[in-house]
């Protein structure tokens, strides 16, 4: 560890803290893959900024009192401060270099930012193999390139897990009889990655991506060139374009029921969308609100039998067929207005609630590959069997990449033809 890093408890807090001048201090604890992962940015800073600022570690599990009486529930949790008082940011989590680089760029001057950032150099790595994105696609990708002893750095711009890690229950991986909670599910799988051997970088700033050279720049400060590499960024949740959504998306407007269903116990939710992730994330949903409001495009739902069965036997649920939505508001109370229009008749009316979950389909996540693939018609990347896509020793596998069924399975497989394809290519 850093010799500019210290390891204080709760009987140092007033001497080394609250006493202090400029101090940033990171509550951790074992076990914790994101504190792991908080932990070598955390090094690195304290050796760029140590000088100027005290870089303090403090073990939660033996301070709790501490820790809850300051406010921190979770590891990492990271606290500046500036003359004993709280100051910028409390950064929980996948925490990014560059968070914490703004937090502390704001207790110095200007003059010692410039002389700090002058002497960071961009320092070079090189691999065999580099994938980008660490959900099932790329993590599958990881343990067989990793078994195979190719030199492995898996990248994401998020902590490991992808899109699993959101998702409430997994029911459908196989070699579990009960439905597993997904981040638990991405947790195994991050963790086998990791002893197959491969080298992580999460919660990045993906800073450049060239890919004709295979050079990918992390944070600014790293340039990682690789023989080959395998791009398994997933897809993100699609937005409507409509007034009002990017507004309140975050402060009304969700597209993750497991990150924020909780926030609308005993409350109205609207949900836009009548597709399978729409019906079942309403479904769990309902476990906390207490009325749900379906606004969906078409006359019947499209999500699959057992789901509508499900979703039409809850009392709590109602739907609004062959409506969609045209605007979101604020009303004066706080809650979300809807202002949807009646297709048949173009009628339009509001309707009030207390927040919005919307489920209107996916979109690849290739806006930072500058158009350099070839797509299908729908935006994904077009491949061949074995994963290949257009420019030489570039991979696509899982959500991103052009196919019929986007499940956990399908990703974990495409993962794993790309990487046994990676590993006989390198031979
Ligand atoms: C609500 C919901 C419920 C679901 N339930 C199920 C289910 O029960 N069973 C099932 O089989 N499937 C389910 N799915 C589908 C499943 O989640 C996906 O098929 C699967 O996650 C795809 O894996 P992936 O590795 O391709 O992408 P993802 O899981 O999306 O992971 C992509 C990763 O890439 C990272 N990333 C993105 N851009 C970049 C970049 N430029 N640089 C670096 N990293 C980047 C992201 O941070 C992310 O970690 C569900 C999906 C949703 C939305």
């Amino acid at each position: 560890m850093s010799d500019k890093i210290s390891h204080i408890s709760n009987e140092d807090w007033e001497t080394r803290v609250v006493q202090g001048d400029l101090v940033v201090v990171d509550f951790y604890s074992t076990e914790c893959p994101p504190c792991e992962t908080l932990a070598a940015k955390f090094e690195s800073l304290a050796e760029a900024y140590g000088d100027y600022i005290k870089f303090y570690k403090i073990f939660r599990q033996e301070n709790r009192e501490l820790a809850e009486s300051l406010g921190v529930e979770s590891s990492p949790t990271l606290l500046f401060y500036k003359n004993g008082e709280l100051f910028g940011d409390i950064l929980r989590g996948g925490v990014k270099r560059s968070e914490i680089i703004r937090n502390l760029d704001a207790m110095l001057t200007g003059d010692i930012v410039d002389s700090i950032k002058s002497s960071q150099r961009v320092t070079e790595t090189e691999c065999e193999l580099l994938i980008l994105g660490a959900g099932p696609g790329g993590l599958t990708a990881g343990i067989y390139a990793g078994q195979a002893k190719i030199d492995t750095i898996i990248v994401d711009k998020n902590l490991a897990g992808g899109q699993v890690s959101t998702t409430h229950q997994v029911s459908n991986y196989p070699g579990f009889d009960e439905p597993q909670p997904g981040f638990m599910l991405m947790h195994y799988m991050g963790e086998q990655a990791v002893k197959a051997g491969i080298k992580t970088r999460y919660a990045v700033d993906v800073t450049n991506i060239d890919l004709e050279n295979k050079i990918v720049e992390i944070d600014g400060l790293e340039r990682i060139k690789a023989k080959k590499i395998i791009i398994s960024t997933g897809s993100s949740p699609g937005e409507l374009g409509i007034p009002g959504e990017r507004e309140y998306k975050g402060k009304g407007i969700s597209y993750c029921a497991t990150c924020d269903a909780k926030y609308y116990d005993g409350k109205h939710v609207i949900v836009i969308g009548g597709g399978n992730t729409a019906i079942e994330e309403a479904l769990f949903i309902a476990k906390f609100a207490s009325k749900i409001s379906i606004v969906h495009q078409f006359a019947e739902l499209q999500a699959n039998k057992i789901a509508q069965e499900k979703a039409f036997a809850e009392e709590k649920i109602e739907f609004i067929f062959e409506h969609e939505p045209r605007e979101f508001k604020k009303n004066e109370a706080g809650g979300m207005v809807v202002e949807i229009e009646e297709l048949k008749t173009g009628k339009r009316r509001e309707i009030s609630a207390d927040g919005i979950f919307i489920f209107a389909g996916m979109k690849p996540n290739i806006d930072d590959f500058d158009g350099v693939f070839q797509l299908d018609e729908w935006g994904y990347i077009h491949t061949d069997e074995l994963q290949r896509t257009n420019i030489k020793d570039i991979y696509a596998v899982g959500d991103v990449a052009s196919k019929p069924y986007r499940q956990i399975t399908v990703a974990a497989a495409e993962g794993t033809v790309a990487a046994i394809t990676i590993s006989k290519e390198l031979e």
